[in-house]
């Protein structure tokens, strides 16, 4: 399978989740080449001892291909399941009564357990208990020492451990539960270049997470899911906390009304804009492609909307990890992001607040944005970047420029966090300092990879070494300074 052409990839990022239908050598290699530009792991199944090998092929599968690609580990954070049900499957009937009882075991097809210990006595009469993803729900009517009662109010089928949500019940349970905190350390030497923490409620959370990947030697960027009503209530706080956010729709879908849900979309990702924060939108993107080789109509809709919303990367889950097409799946992605991109007007997406809130050097700041201006009115072939930590690579990704962007870096691990910054390409090469180094290196790879011809231009930021850092120093790459205009040599 051939590789994707840089001109042939979207700008928007593709997050492949990767399972039983995806972790193969041959399949990595082909969703790599058909777009992915991370990789997820969903460390809700299996163990880090299960992980790591898929960690070891996706690293040894990039080097191959020499295409950069970062991997999330996704932790499961403080998900209830339902414990065993009778025969796994029980229908619970409108109007039918149920409880929920502590231990491990209930007596009869009637009382249910959790992975929860202290379920029964925070659950308070009236609460709504949404079951197997909001397709069953049930509401508690009496609470008894040990047990709470409930009767259904939608229908539906249960299974063993099925999810539980408990929309509106401030619930006691740590963020980060001991197997989080096992598998967080896994990752950190696993050197995974982000973790994602599900169910986040409070900005205190991400930073307890960012602690443990410190203390452990990791610099992988937190991502909080956005799933609760109390990290909707504290977004800005979350979204500043955090080095990205991903809109879990699964989850969110039922723990507010999921008619709401669209709207809360397109709010995170505005608050993510002003805060310059990489966005992901994840869940049921391509649902159907699970088992269809072509999406609805109402897919390809929703990850367009999500492109011209903003969004800096767009998800699949079940469509690559047990889906019957994931490359499929990837391909399709990548076409509606790049068709619906063809047709945004530029700076659609441009926020006036964005730069409030925004961390970067002065300088840097007012560098990067009149390098975006200069792409545009010079109609550059390409802009080059050359970033340290990479965070001048996602400043000139946010102002979504539409002009394919070089992240030029010599650490790798700031090359595969580059992987999930809109629009950006990571390439190895010469550090900020290095001008003559970022120009040869610009034209040779506008001309291989967008196709430059003698006489286009290249835009170049970098630095010169003479502007101060925040902190007084002479920094290596910190503050960018200079920009340069190129015209192409070769032919
Ligand atoms: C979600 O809820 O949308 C999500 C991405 O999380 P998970 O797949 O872990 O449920």
């Amino acid at each position: 399978m051939p590789t994707l052409d840089i001109r042939q990839r979207s700008y928007t990022k593709i997050v492949a989740t990767v399972g039983p239908a995806s972790q193969s050598p041959e399949r990595i290699a082909e969703l790599l080449q058909a777009g992915v530009n991370v990789f997820r792991l969903n460390m809700a199944h299996g163990t880090p001892e299960d992980q790591q090998p898929k960690v070891d092929i996706i690293r040894r599968v990039s080097e191959e291909l020499n295409l950069p690609v970062a991997i999330l580990a996704d932790l499961a954070g403080p998900k209830i399941r339902l414990g065993e049900v009778e025969n796994g499957c029980i229908y619970c009937e409108r109007d039918a009564e149920y409880s929920f009882v502590d231990g491990d075991t209930g007596n009869g097809p009637h009382e249910l357990t959790s992975t929860y210990e202290p379920l029964t006595s925070e659950l308070s009469k009236g609460d709504s208990v949404m079951l197997a993803d909001g397709t069953v729900i049930m509401q508690v009517i009496a609470k008894e020492p040990g047990r709470v009662r409930l009767k259904v109010t939608q229908a539906g089928d249960l299974r063993s451990r099925q999810g539980i949500n408990l929309p509106g019940v401030k619930l006691s349970v740590p963020a980060i539960s001991v197997s989080d905190h096992m598998h967080a350390i896994w990752a950190a030497k696993a050197k995974v270049d982000f973790v994602s923490l599900s169910f986040v409620r409070a900005p205190d959370e991400v930073k307890a997470l960012k602690d443990i990947l410190r203390s452990a030697g990791s610099n992988a960027g937190v991502v909080a899911k956005i799933e609760k009503r109390e990290a909707l209530d504290r977004l800005e706080e979350i979204v500043a906390a955090s080095d990205a956010v991903m809109v879990a729709r699964g989850d969110l879908g039922v723990e507010i009304d999921v008619a709401e849900m669209p709207i809360q979309q397109k709010r995170i990702i505005r608050v993510c804009h002003r805060y310059e924060k990489p966005v992901i939108i994840a869940t049921q993107m391509l649902e159907s492609m699970h088992e269809s080789s072509r999406p609805t109509r109402a897919e390809v809709t929703d990850v367009a909307n999500a492109v011209l919303d903003g969004a800096d990367a767009c998800m699949l889950s079940g469509e690559t990890a047990i889906g019957k097409f994931p490359v499929k799946a990837v391909e399709m992605m990548n076409s509606i992001a790049r068709v619906t991109e063809s047709a945004i007007p530029t700076l659609m997406w441009r926020d006036s607040e964005r730069t409030e809130y925004a961390t970067r050097h002065d300088v840097t700041r007012a560098v990067v944005s009149g390098a975006g201006l200069m792409a545009k009115q010079l109609k550059a072939k390409t802009l080059v970047v050359a970033s340290h930590s990479g965070g001048t690579a996602l400043a000139l990704s946010q102002q979504r420029n539409l002009v394919p962007t070089m992240g030029v870096s010599t650490k790798e691990s700031t090359l595969r966090k580059m992987c999930l910054y809109w629009g950006v390409t990571p390439v190895r090469g010469a550090p900020a300092c290095d001008m003559q180094g970022l120009i040869r290196h610009a034209d040779e790879w506008a001309r291989h990879t967008c196709g430059a011809k003698k006489g286009d231009r290249i835009v170049i930021v970098g630095g010169s070494h003479l502007t101060a850092g925040p902190d007084g120093e002479q920094m290596a790459s910190g503050v960018h300074d200079v920009v340069v205009v190129h015209e192409v040599e070769g032919e």
